[in-house]
């Protein structure tokens, strides 16, 4: 009775995962508990099959050397066996006891330093086994978004986080010390609701620097010379770039060049459509909608081809489309016009935005975009409290692999 040996066993079915503990007190016992485990999981095994064939049965073991599992028919018949320790050695081990159709996984973070991902996904050895990872809930609750694994190098982080940053690198298969090119959120309306020098340096923090943006139109907001001076002037001595949304195409004759060039960049986007009748459309709004989808789409990219020719910088929110039409965007987004706007914006030398409230454009837009010769800018397109936020930006820089020199930089605003 001196042996306490616990071994523990989670069975996933599809969305059903069942966890079972088997506490060994005896090695007399060993035999009586490999039978209630061969009951267990025959029950496991026969209904999840019988309710669907070609479910996966995936077994989570924090010790697959425990004798109690050696001749079971668990090993034999399970689809996927991981080891919760990450030890590709003991999985050699039990090799010869698994089924001939069976995965295995090796489990690289969810221990902290107990595990060492970097060094497990080196060696080209284990290159035959499936990765996975986990991780526990912590004090301050969830990891941190997978891009901010990536603005920062592996070795700045610690435990269970630099587990996940090596994954984040081997998923996005970029060698171990790859680190983001220093980033800027150029889609950030500070609106006074936040203390803009902890944003600042939060952001800092992750590698990313603000670009604050006022926004302006023809009768609110910065909307004109006196506005857009007092906007600088709240920002000066802060370390963030300054930025003007701009609404409306007559928006040029609203400020003076001299209030202009204390920019660092103007943006606009068309999401203020001006329908048939001369009125603007907020296309964001609940309840937008077009009956002739196609004439919309039509009038959409003249519009902002007539946008992309005035003296911007970056063009904003890029493909957005009405809630109502979001569903249709691969299809209502053909190659022509997708051509039409893009050749607009390297034309006029618009940087493109990768825009993470919206989460677009496409990917298939990018890849367009970048051999048409565009450039792009990342943008939060969040206020006061939440900067920062580039989730999809990076995710569309790291799946369209674009380079830093993909990136545009803003160095002042163009001339009227
Ligand atoms: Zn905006």
């Amino acid at each position: 009775m001196n042996s306490l040996n616990r071994a523990a066993i989670g069975m996933g079915i599809g969305s059903i995962v069942c966890t079972a503990w088997l506490v060994r007190i005896t090695t007399g016992q060993a035999a009586f508990e490999r039978k209630a485990l061969d009951r267990c999981w025959q029950r496991i095994h026969d209904t999840a099959k019988r309710v669907n064939p070609d479910c996966v049965i995936w077994l989570s073991c924090n010790e697959v050397l425990d004798p109690i599992l050696r001749d079971t028919s668990a090993l034999r018949e399970v689809d996927r066996m991981m080891d919760e320790s990450g030890t590709p050695e003991a999985m050699r081990q039990i090799a010869p006891l698994l089924g001939p159709r069976t995965q295995q996984l090796l489990c690289l973070v969810g221990w902290a330093d107990r595990h060492d991902a970097r060094n497990i996904l080196s060696d080209t050895g284990n290159e035959k086994y499936g990765i996975y990872g986990f991780s526990k809930p912590n004090a301050d609750s969830l990891p941190l978004p997978v891009s901010r694994y990536l603005t920062r190098p592996l070795e700045s982080f610690q435990g269970n986080d630099r587990n996940i940053a090596a994954l984040a690198r081997f998923f996005n298969r970029e060698p171990f010390d790859f680190v983001l090119p220093p980033l800027l959120d150029s889609h950030y309306h500070w609106e006074g609701h936040s203390d803009l020098d902890e944003m600042i340096r939060l952001n800092e923090a992750h590698g990313i620097k603000l670009g604050v943006t006022g926004e302006g139109g023809k009768d609110w907001g910065l909307k004109n010379d006196v506005a857009l001076e007092g906007f600088v002037e709240r920002l000066r001595g802060k370390a963030v770039l300054k930025g003007l949304q701009v609404y409306g195409p007559d928006w040029p004759t609203r400020y003076s060049t001299a209030t202009l060039t204390q920019l660092d960049y103007v943006a606009a986007d068309a999401l203020l459509f001006p329908d048939k009748e001369g009125r603007s459309v907020a296309l964001w709004g609940a309840g937008v909608s077009f009956p002739d989808a196609e004439d919309f789409m039509e009038r959409y990219v003249e519009y902002n081809v007539q946008v992309l020719n005035g003296p911007i910088n970056i063009w904003s929110n890029p493909t957005f489309l009405p809630d109502s039409l979001q569903s249709r965007y691969s299809q209502l987004w053909t190659r022509g016009r997708m051509l039409k706007v893009i050749r607009a914006a390297a034309r006029n030398h618009v940087a493109v935005e990768l825009n993470s409230k919206y989460r677009i454009p496409s990917a298939a837009f990018v890849r367009l975009a970048r051999h048409e010769g565009c450039r792009f800018c990342m943008g939060s397109n969040r206020h006061d409290k939440e900067p920062g936020d580039l989730d999809y930006s990076i995710r569309i820089y790291m799946e369209c692999k674009l380079s830093p020199e993909d990136l545009y930089y803003p160095a002042g605003v163009r001339s009227k």
